[in-house]
């Protein structure tokens, strides 16, 4: 569906509306605010295909587990994010019949995703008979008071004269699509509805969380305040009012329709009617063009300092934005109880549920363009489920304090229910550690290895020191039976990755360890009590699995091999792969895919890339040209980090091909799926791939070090970074790169490889 949706630096534009379109748009045009988020469903009913989605962060239901065969282990049930009560729905009636754009065919029908407002504006015409209607319909989220959502509906008659009526409505009769024992997941407290007014509490069963939706709306006709009679309506689970008018020729009428959305986590449940009526009053007294002017403020505020500027390329320029539109608004950094589900608030897929993704792919976009505050909330979401992790390892028969983090999560119990996942895609262990690292490497916070840290790098490395056992055959240590990033292997023994990822932590934790022992003589004591750690015992242990862990090698190729035996498989490359045939996971069976040597993600290369200060150039490039050519890139995770290597390399031709693959992923349904929402993680790596990538931003020896290279067709680059309470503003131009210091203090950097001082408020040029 490439050039589906217009070409536009700062707007998603459809133009026509194409009902076998409907669900990916759906997900395209979703907006939320970090507390909350909405799938682009329309107000009005809808009878064609549609997935209805209204999420609202942290609020999961434990949905039973199902599979064919129970493994000692799996876990009970799978968290999800629940498909929260509908607060969106407007029915529309004109004439007497409902509008419905499945059945009425609209004209000049047009949705535009305003990313730099953060707003979803829906505009169309309808003919009664001979009669022409015009429909506008604008709704935000708002960024500024996170509970709050405004929605203007306004329909003006052209030439038409007739009733038309609204019926706004709180609806709790909801499902979750991917439910799987078709289960309602909530039960309604209490509701009521008053003219002009209403409120709907619901409450999740089991988890027993409690969502309170309060809306109230305003009817104005050709621009005057319009008090009418209401009819009020109230079922089981649904509150509404109808309103009823004549509208005459030339005449427009406008409904407002104000909600607010409050749920437990944040309030008592006997305090929440009062409370959301509250907020919503507040709401109400801004009204809708106070709100949308503080809501677009708060969005200004956040471009500041995460927009990314492309010039001469539009389509990578939308790409971009789309992706850091979609990062700012699943994820605001103000609540550490909260996470990113890979798809955000866009769809079912996933569960809403936290991944690796998050430590691997997210965290560096919030270390560089929000408060330091904001990817330490992500790294202490985890600290806080240390005790749960050390419960998962222990129920897989791990003892003595060992941490095994969960592969999918919502509260610290592992949900995923795949043995070849769950058991053995370990390297997530390895994914948090090294986030600590990294978070500390950026800001310089090393108080949070006493304060949070090192207590999570203990548990992981007691894990890896039992998860990995020792050869008789080889004399080395090994890892048996894991997968990989690449989960196109599973059971595999030494997975390179793995094995890299778990002797960095034991190194990674010594140091540590021996940082807080000489500057915290006290905090390294109450460790010692806390966790009952052995300095001697354990280091040893750990120092012996650094010296002697198996690490497989291709002589001939001189590789880093993926695992033990892979040069058994036979060697093809994705190119000669027949395209009817992709991708493999939609044609293949899963035999034929786990025999043969393609790759469905960075593995390796992934490793090359978390550590390529420890890689000298020819050791990258011989792993990236063996490792690329066999990778379908079938995980959305993929094409980012091969970017990001491709730029090092000065491939610069594989590196936009897959830059553009990783950004328009979503907006160009790369992989025939955004009907299900969005690849909201890999948006993480997309950033990394223009800023680490084409902006060529690493640490080098403890310093951010810029060496950038252009896309042939861009004429130029610019971005900010928080780095260090300063604000860098990078521009890269054909064969020139300018940074200044915006804000703060001067600062050491490398340039093009050469180390410089950028002075307060200063600035530097180098040829590149
Ligand atoms: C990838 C995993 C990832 C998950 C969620 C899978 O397809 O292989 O690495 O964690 O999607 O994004």
């Amino acid at each position: 569906m490439i050039g589906y949706y217009k070409a536009d630096p700062w707007s998603i534009i459809e133009e026509g509306f194409d009902p076998s379109m409907h669900e990916a748009s759906e997900s395209i045009f979703s907006l939320g605010n970090g507390r909350m988020g909405q799938r682009a469903n329309f107000e009005e009913q809808y009878s064609g295909d549609t997935l209805q989605g209204s999420y609202l962060a942290g609020i999961y239901y434990p949905d039973k587990t199902r599979v064919g065969w129970w493994k000692n282990g799996y876990p009970e049930y799978f968290a999800k994010v629940l498909n929260a009560p509908n607060w969106t729905g407007i029915d529309v009636e004109i004439g007497g019949e409902a509008l419905d754009l499945h059945v009425i065919k609209p004209v000049e029908f047009r949705r535009e995703l305003n990313m730099k407002q953060g707003y979803l504006e829906r505009t169309f015409a309808i003919y009664k008979g001979e009669h022409r209607l015009e429909i506008a319909v604008r709704r935000f989220l708002s960024m500024k008071r996170d509970e709050i959502a405004a929605i203007r509906y306004a329909i003006r008659s052209v030439d038409y004269s007739g009733p038309v009526s609204f019926t706004p409505y709180l609806d709790g009769n909801v499902v979750n699509q991917d439910s799987n024992y078709d289960e309602k997941f909530w039960d309604m407290e209490v509701s009521k509805a008053v003219p002009g007014s209403a409120y709907l509490m619901a409450r999740t069963r089991k988890t027993g969380f409690v969502s309170c939706m309060a809306m109230g709306h305003l009817v104005e006709l050709n621009g005057a305040i319009l008090e009418i009679p209401q009819e009020v309506i109230q079922t089981e689970d649904k509150v509404a009012n109808r309103i009823t008018l004549d509208l005459g020729q030339g005449e427009e009428v406008i409904l407002y329709k104000y909600v607010s959305v409050l749920n437990s986590m944040n309030y008592k449940p006997e305090e929440m009617v009062i409370s959301g009526v509250k907020v919503l009053a507040g709401a109400i007294a801004a009204g809708f063009d106070g709100l949308f002017k503080e809501h677009a403020r708060a969005w200004e505020e956040k471009w500041a300092h995460s927009d990314i500027v492309i010039e001469g390329d539009t389509s990578a320029q939308q790409g971009i934005r789309f992706n850091i539109f979609q990062l700012n608004q699943t994820y605001t950094g103000t609540d550490e109880r909260l996470n990113i589900g890979p798809k955000g608030f866009t769809g079912e897929k996933y569960g809403g549920s936290t991944y690796w993704d998050t430590e691997a792919y997210m965290i560096p976009f919030y270390l560089s363009t929000a408060g330091q505050e904001v990817s330490r909330n992500l790294l202490v979401y985890r600290y806080k489920h240390l005790e749960k992790a050390i419960e998962n390892a222990e129920k897989l028969g791990f003892s003595g304090g060992a941490a095994l983090y969960p592969m999918v999560t919502m509260n610290g119990e592992e949900c995923h229910n795949e043995w070849e996942i769950t058991f053995e895609e370990i390297h997530r262990n390895g994914a948090i550690a090294y986030a600590i690292y990294n978070y500390i490497r950026y800001t310089g916070d090393k108080d949070y290895l006493v304060e949070y840290g090192l207590e999570v790098l203990l548990g992981i490395s007691r894990f890896w020191r039992q998860r990995i056992t020792w050869s008789e055959e080889k004399q080395k240590y090994v890892m048996l039976g894991v997968t990989g990033p690449n989960e196109y292997e599973n059971n595999v023994n030494n997975n390179w990755y793995t094995n890299k990822m778990a002797s960095w932590t034991l190194s990674y934790t010594m140091e540590a360890l021996d940082y807080v022992k000489k500057t915290n003589d006290s905090a390294y004591k109450d460790l010692l009590g806390k966790t009952e750690y052995d300095p001697e015992e354990e280091e040893s242990a750990w120092r012996d699995i650094v010296e002697k862990l198996h690490f497989p090698f291709e002589e001939k190729s001189g590789v880093f091999l993926q695992q033990d035996g892979f040069m058994d498989k036979e060697q093809r490359m994705a190119a000669d792969l027949d395209p009817a045939e992709r991708p493999i996971n939609q044609h293949w069976s899963w035999d034929r895919i786990l025999r043969s040597c393609f790759i469905k993600q960075a593995d390796v290369l992934q490793g090359i890339f978390v550590f390529e200060d420890e890689y000298d150039r020819t050791t990258m490039e011989r792993n990236f040209d063996f490792y690329e050519p066999r990778t379908v890139h079938e995980s959305s995770l993929s094409p980012c980090v091969h970017s990001i290597l491709a730029a090092r390399l000065g491939r610069s031709e594989k590196a936009y091909e897959m830059y553009l693959r990783t950004s328009r992923l979503d907006l160009d349904d790369y992989n025939n799926e955004v009907h299900e929402g969005l690849h909201i993680t890999s948006m993480g790596g997309t950033w990394m791939s223009v800023v680490y990538g084409f902006g060529g931003m690493s640490i080098k020896e403890g310093l951010l070090s810029f060496e950038p290279a252009l896309p042939e067709n861009w004429e130029a680059l610019s971005f900010k970074i928080l780095y260090r309470e300063r604000v860098l503003q990078i521009r890269i131009e054909r064969g020139k790169v300018n940074i200044e210091n915006l804000e703060g203090e001067g600062v050491d950097l490398y340039l093009m490889d050469s180390k410089m001082h950028l002075e307060k408020a200063g600035s530097l040029i180098a040829d590149i």
